[in-house]
């Protein structure tokens, strides 16, 4: 079922559907990640590209919840990081692409925030 956004804010990024799928550096438009299309809430991600472009995403839905912030850690399975609790696939980010990145994503299933940060050499 589509879903109807509230928000989308997206710089020097692209993404390949309205709300999901790959991720583009608009600069060098290299793939930086994939975001799953059903399972979040609310995404804020910045990051820098080895290309030196900086570039963020923050999307939100109509729907979205508030959710609660929590300390846990994402899970990795198979190169994307999951919900620890129930297992729901969230986003991709691909490390080598990045320098770095500061990212939080709401799981739609649960609710939590979960939060990431890839700090720069
Ligand atoms: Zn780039
Ligand atoms: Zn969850």
């Amino acid at each position: 079922m589509a879903r109807s956004l509230k928000n989308k804010e997206l710089v020097n990024t692209r993404l390949a559907a309205n709300y999901g799928g790959w991720m583009y550096c608009d600069q060098c438009k290299e793939n930086i990640g994939y975001l799953c299309y059903s399972t979040y809430d609310h995404l804020e991600l910045h990051y820098q590209c080895n290309c030196g472009s900086k570039g963020s995403a923050d999307i939100t839905f109509e729907d979205s919840k508030t959710g609660s912030e929590c300390d846990d850690e994402l899970i990795t399975i198979k190169n994307r990081f999951c919900c620890p609790k129930d297992q729901e696939p969230l986003i991709t980010i691909l490390d080598k692409k990045v320098m770095s990145y500061e990212m939080k994503i709401t799981c739609k299933d649960c609710g939590s925030i979960y939060k990431r940060v890839k700090v720069g050499e």
